[in-house]
């Protein structure tokens, strides 16, 4: 049994043209059960390498550190901000904790100096205060 290639109409073994369609009808190849080789998808699954969450880099309280603290620790703590990225995106993500927390450090002493500094600077206004 043969099938038309043009409009899919059964026609006879032996048919030269499809009585449907007038089409030559051509004889059509024995379809084998093509056996496709079975890969086995043997991808070995590297084991992922737990990506841990990307350090607050502190930045912003840094910036804030410098402008209404203490100028150079402020600058360190930015520095050290800025690295965070930069060492979590390179993969070193022990390096990016370090810099993260030492970036932290110098905000907070900035911070230390500047409360410190604004401490005595009330002081020695309130000590003039009272001795006018
Ligand atoms: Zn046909």
């Amino acid at each position: 049994m043969a099938f038309c290639r043009n409009c899919g109409n059964q026609v006879n073994e032996g048919v030269k043209f499809c009585p449907k369609c007038g089409q030559p009808v051509e004889a059509q190849p024995v379809q084998q059960p093509s056996v496709q080789p079975q890969y086995v998808s043997q991808t070995v699954q590297q084991p992922q390498e737990r990506k841990p969450i990307k350090p607050d880099s502190g930045m912003l309280m840094a910036i804030l550190s410098t402008i209404f603290c203490c100028l150079p620790t402020g600058i360190v703590a930015i520095i050290k901000a800025n690295k965070v990225d930069k060492l979590y995106y390179s993969g070193d993500y022990r390096g990016a904790e370090d810099a993260a927390s030492s970036a932290r450090t110098w905000t907070y002493i900035g911070v230390g100096i500047a409360a410190i500094s604004y401490l005595i600077y009330f002081i020695f206004i309130g000590l003039s205060g009272i001795s006018l």
